[in-house]
């Protein structure tokens, strides 16, 4: 009898484990289509793989914040300066324990305009310096920062080292978006001794369910290879819904949801 139970279990354990290899061959596989340079063995699955997801761009609309902070509290949210919301948002994500930061507006390549508080390559060093301050100073409980657009000016050493001297002035940490593969922005904040990480993965180029959802997959697979991954997302109906079916089952592919702070270093 008590053997039966034995060999029940067993099965029942084993079961599982094949349930998960066979969930990570998939999305290897799938990785392997899409990118040359995917790596060819499988990573292994360690407890206590993190991952921190960021929510950019928040600022002009008080009940998307709402709705995002409920999900989890350890989702991590960047601020846009001066928008109607950007106080009020910060303080209650500081109420509520959660990592605020700046999203710094900052020049793209393309000719979009980043916004309130932006930063240029047409400003004088004296203007990017007092616009930086400016933004740090637009709402309270600031801990971090990353880049809002910023194609061009993260890839400007020069530049990087203005702002990033600034951020490691009050003693912040910063989160290279990316937005750009040129982007020097993290090397830089690494060079002059920020706490700094950089962005693996971008939830929502794509507005599409399942579009998001491989993402969020992939986001898996790659803190089971690294260790950690960070996402960045955006506050849009289908990112939030997502997230609403994805964080509640993390624990069964044992990731533990941190927040950003967590893992710059
Ligand atoms: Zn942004």
């Amino acid at each position: 009898m008590l053997a039966g139970i034995v060999i029940g279990l067993a099965s029942i354990a084993a079961d599982h484990f094949l349930k998960r290899i066979h969930r990570l061959e998939l999305l290897q596989r799938e990785n392997s289509v899409k990118r040359e340079s995917a790596p060819l063995l499988k990573p292994e699955i360690r407890p206590g793989d993190r991952i921190a997801v960021l929510i950019d761009d928040l600022g002009t609309n008080f009940k998307e914040f709402e709705r995002l902070r409920r999900i989890d509290s350890h989702l991590s949210f960047a601020i846009l300066p001066f928008q109607p919301y950007s106080v009020k948002i910060a303080k209650k994500a500081h109420y509520y324990h959660q990592d605020v930061l700046l999203h710094l507006p900052m020049e793209p390549e393309n000719h979009h305009h980043p916004g309130k508080g932006a930063i240029d390559h047409l400003m004088t060093k004296e203007e990017i310096v007092r616009q930086v301050r400016l933004d740090l100073r637009a709402f309270p409980y600031v801990q971090g920062v990353n880049n809002h657009m910023g194609s061009r000016m993260t890839a400007d050493r020069e530049e990087m080292v203005l702002v990033l001297k600034e951020v490691r002035a009050k003693d912040l940490f910063f989160v290279d978006s990316r937005t750009t593969s040129e982007s020097i922005a993290y090397e830089v904040a690494h060079d002059i001794g920020i706490k700094s990480a950089e962005r693996q993965v971008f939830l929502d180029d794509s507005d599409r369910p399942e579009d998001i959802r491989k993402e969020l997959r992939r986001l898996v697979y790659l803190s089971h290879q690294r260790g950690s991954a960070i996402a960045i997302g955006h506050p849009r109906p289908n990112t939030m819904k997502a997230l609403e079916e994805f964080i509640p089952h993390l624990h069964e592919e044992e990731i533990e949801l941190v927040p950003i702070s967590a893992l710059v270093k």
